[in-house]
């Protein structure tokens, strides 16, 4: 033991033990710091992923909310839609029973030897034809003021494919054909009633009727159904509201070729399209048209 002690206090042998011990301590004063700084990196570590969590519940919750204002927006944007899908059908129901209103429904009534229009009746307002769209530049013949528009127009249509339509015939009032009718009957006899007084006179007196003529024929009514401006009439015709009241072989009256008379551009754009005659509808089909008869299109 004395060896012993005397071995490691020994001049030789102390300095290396001490440095030994110095070099554990110190091995393990690092191991120590490694340790404690591993915990805290591990606890960095920790809060790091805690933090992610925080981050991502955060944003869930901004896109929650909006999502949610989102789907608030869309909701009142589609309850405006609605809101105004009923406004504009309250509008347009409003402004057909205001056309309705406005429109006078004999404009669409059929007449026949039965039924008349009553002698006193008069077109709502009456306008004078252009003077470049009458036969005769003297007379003056006019037209329902707001289906003139479209008569002037289907004249100058037939002017740009060629054809030169006159008016020849227009509005007549009941006074005008009872003295046409005792004229005609004068020159004609009772063959007058054939083609005067009888067929087309309430649809004259509507102011919504006429008579065409041509360059070629002179202004006489025989002879129209041989012209180009009666065939463009019966392809064309339809796409300005007007419809030639009576046809070659109608089962009602005798032929008209010149006469032709203004219904609206749907109905007589449904009657071409079905191969129909005015006379030939339903009296309850063609009243349907009545909200439409100064539409454009
Ligand atoms: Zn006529």
């Amino acid at each position: 033991m004395r060896e012993f002690f005397t071995k490691v206090f020994d001049k030789d042998i102390f300095p290396i033990i001490i440095i030994g011990l110095s070099l554990f301590g110190i091995i393990k004063y690092i191991d120590y710091r490694f340790s404690i700084l591993e915990n805290q990196v591990n606890s960095n570590e920790e809060k790091s992923i805690l933090m992610q969590k925080d981050v991502k519940n955060i944003s869930d919750l901004v896109l929650g909310t909006q999502s949610n204002v989102t789907d608030v927006l869309e909701q009142e944007k589609l309850k405006n839609s609605l809101m105004s899908d009923q406004f504009q059908q309250i509008s347009s129901t409003v402004g057909a029973l205001e056309k309705l209103s406005t429109t006078d429904p004999e404009l669409l009534k059929k007449y026949s030897k039965i039924y008349f229009l009553n002698e006193h009746y008069i077109p709502v307002s009456l306008s004078e034809i252009g003077e470049n769209y009458r036969s005769e530049k003297s007379n003056n013949y006019q037209f329902l003021s707001d289906a003139l528009p479209f008569l002037q127009k289907m004249i100058d249509a037939g002017n740009s494919d060629g054809v030169s339509l006159k008016a020849l015939s227009a509005y007549r009032s009941f006074v005008d054909q009872t003295n046409l009718k005792a004229n005609y009957k004068v020159s004609y006899g009772a063959g007058a009633n054939r083609f005067s007084a009888d067929q087309g006179y309430s649809e004259h007196q509507l102011g919504t009727a006429l008579d065409f003529s041509t360059l070629k024929t002179k202004g006489l009514l025989e002879g129209f159904d041989k012209t180009p401006e009666y065939k463009w009439l019966l392809e064309n015709a339809y796409k300005y509201g007007f419809v030639i009241s009576y046809p070659k072989g109608n089962a009602y009256y005798k032929f008209e070729p010149w006469h032709w008379r203004f219904v609206g551009i749907a109905l007589a754009t449904r009657l071409h399209d079905e191969n129909k005659y005015f006379y030939d509808e339903d009296q309850r089909i063609i009243d349907n048209y009545l909200v439409k008869f100064f539409d454009e299109q």
